[in-house]
């Protein structure tokens, strides 16, 4: 996902080689291996889950439920087939807030004896089954809660369209549990189907083989073949039209927001074809765009086949794109080579910034790949001075048991992630280590993996004993040690050069209006107002503003970097603006650090509370946590 400048940052809110001589033989064994085959596989201890896979373990999920806006809730029922590996008679699920009504073992629906233990804090209550040595089908009939944490169920003023409600659902971290019973741990794979009933006028969509169109009935069957986490089971329902961009790459999106998507994600063929090119065939068969509303909490969550992703990066110069190659990425690094436990998040997250960078780099050039890395370093800094230099939690390796893990998974995981691959790719050469990703990939394709199996990985296939390599590479310097290792050279952009050149300018007495500004991106833009100073007189920022139209810019970076000085500076002519955006987007990586200035001082958090008591029912529950907590 991408949070912070993260897909899903917690509080920055949050690829490889196809070897070109045994990729084939490597993929068709990886893709016809079984869930089953799967989850026999050790199954490293997860904190965050109650199930113990190691003793039985689902293998495919069967899913038939009804989808009631009018009581905002899924009933139906989870249907698993299960191995049961040491002949264990009790089989434990995830559940949080759901409401289990009967379960059943076997074809003919024997029913059987369950138990919901005590609720636990994030966590919810483990689901304990009885079961027997042969049990090979587990169904559990169940409802969820209306408030349920991974749903967000939209009214019709919340949608583009304003004339029918929407709901979405997130599940990465461990919400998956809020609407389906589920052995709900990273380290579990399963393969899916599921029939969807919703009304009559809506289409339903998962991360599964996709209609593309409404029918009659408003009943949807999914398939999802490949096995994957929990974390990626995925639904939507909405007034959604499909449009195709590519053979193999489309895009859902309401009646109203399509023509402005498809305009914007014109170029995500070519993205694939680059990712393609670096890190082998994709697995996935399709890849579609689900553009949602604009209170989705995250830029994008990476739900196998169809990426859902926020609307805020709809900047009509398809500038903010880079979204997209990150949620790509994931097909390969997430998805395909998962994150064990939620400890491990830096094996998904900074493996797909890289992999994003590179991408990025193969589409519009190394110049512009050196502004996101740029930027991506500011956020960083701003991750480690935040949590301070010596926080366990600016570890790449993790520690975040007894907490929410979507607490904990901040800017680390993905620049932190990102710039110790790049170190290793500076120390080995480009060549040697796009055939070692390639390698990872295919040797851990759709398995679950964790920090220990990567750095056995890295010894054997590419230190091979060198020690002025590994001495180099220093993984106890970026994985296990808190802040960037000594020695760490920032990455520099010829791009951002003329920024800075343009704002040295400006700061001698130029007139905003007189800097050379011609062409700047996005990026360009993000980093001159990151650049500004803290405090600026009345008469700057209106000089800002009239030169740059920074207060109507229909840019969501823009935006929300320029709304922090305007809060700074008491700069009211953006009041009306912040309130708008603070009431549409929904978008936690922009709402934190926009309420967190205005909650600065005594009067801007009376406005902060005024304008979050309007817009908190437009906020997913990912993004009511943080802001609850932070404006209490
Ligand atoms: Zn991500």
């Amino acid at each position: 996902m991408k949070y912070y400048h993260r897909c899903l940052l917690g509080l920055g809110l949050a690829g490889s080689v196809y070897l070109a001589s045994c990729s084939s033989s490597t993929t068709n064994e990886t893709d016809t291996m079984t869930a089953a085959q799967n989850a026999t596989q050790q199954t490293p201890n997860d904190v965050h889950s109650f199930a113990k896979p190691a003793e039985a373990v689902a293998t495919h999920l069967d899913l038939d439920i009804d989808v009631n806006f009018n009581e905002k809730v899924l009933s139906g029922t989870a249907s698993y087939l299960i191995e049961n590996k040491t002949g264990t008679d009790k089989m434990v699920f995830d559940t949080r807030g759901l409401q289990v009504e009967k379960v059943y073992l076997g074809d003919n629906q024997e029913e059987t004896a369950f138990e919901l233990g005590e609720e636990q804090q994030y966590l919810g209550r483990p689901l304990t089954v009885t079961i027997k040595p042969d049990t090979r089908k587990v169904t559990i009939k169940y409802k969820t809660s209306p408030d349920a944490a991974a749903l967000q169920w939209l009214n019709p003023q919340q949608t583009a369209g304003k004339k029918y409600p929407f709901l979405f659902t997130q599940s990465q971290a461990i919400l998956a549990r809020t609407w389906i019973p589920i052995q709900d741990s990273p380290g579990v794979r399963i393969t899916y189907s599921a029939k969807v009933k919703v009304p009559k006028e809506l289409l339903a969509v998962m991360s599964a083989e996709n209609p593309v169109e409404k029918n009659a009935e408003g009943v949807y069957t999914f398939e999802m073949k490949q096995p994957i986490p929990s974390y990626l089971m995925a639904l939507s329902v909405g007034d959604l039209v499909f449009e195709k961009i590519g053979p193999q790459t489309g895009i859902y999106a309401e009646p109203a927001t399509i023509k402005a998507a498809t305009y914007e994600f014109a170029e995500m063929d070519k993205m694939l074809v680059a990712a393609e090119k670096l890190y082998g065939k994709y697995r996935w068969d399709r890849y579609d765009l689900l553009v949602l509303p604009p209170s989705f909490p995250f830029g994008g969550m990476e739900n196998p086949r169809l990426t859902f992703v926020t609307p805020t990066v709809l900047a009509k110069d398809r500038s903010l794109t880079s979204l997209i190659a990150h949620e790509l990425a994931h097909s390969w690094s997430g998805n395909l080579v998962t994150n064990a436990t939620w400890d491990d998040f830096w094996l998904n997250e900074g493996f797909t910034v890289y992999f994003e960078r590179r991408i990025m780099e193969e589409v519009y050039g190394k110049d512009y790949a050196d502004m996101l890395n740029v930027l991506g370093y500011q956020d960083l800094q701003n991750t480690i001075s935040d949590l301070g230099a010596t926080s366990q939690d600016t570890r790449l390796k993790l520690d975040l048991e007894g907490r929410d893990p979507d607490e904990g998974l901040t800017d680390i995981a993905y620049e932190k992630g990102n710039f110790f691959l790049q170190n290793i790719e500076k120390a080995v050469g480009r060549e040697k280590f796009d055939a070692f990703l390639n390698s990872y990939f295919n040797t851990f394709a759709f398995q679950s993996t964790d920090t220990d199996k990567f750095l056995n990985f890295l010894r054997t296939e590419l230190i091979k004993g060198d020690e002025q390599l590994a001495k180099q590479i220093n993984v106890e310097g970026w994985i296990f040690s808190p802040g960037l290792p000594e020695g760490f050279e920032a990455p520099t952009s010829t791009r951002f050069a003329k920024v800075e050149e343009a704002f040295q300018s400006w700061q001698n007495g130029t007139p905003a209006a007189q800097l050379n500004t011609k062409d700047w991106s996005s990026h360009e833009w993000l980093h001159f107002i990151r650049m500004l100073p803290a405090g600026m007189s009345q008469q700057q920022m209106a000089d800002l503003d009239k030169a740059f139209n920074f207060t109507n810019s229909g840019n969501s970076e823009v935006l929300a970097a320029w709304f922090i000085h305007a809060i700074n500076n008491k700069y009211t002519t953006a009041d009306k603006a912040l309130e708008t955006f603070l009431t549409n987007v929904g978008r936690r990586k922009f709402l934190v650090p926009i309420y967190k200035a205005l909650a600065a001082t005594p009067e801007g958090k009376k406005k902060a509370l005024a304008i979050y008591a309007k817009a908190r029912p437009n906020y997913h529950a990912v993004a009511t946590v943080t802001l609850d907590d932070m404006l209490k």
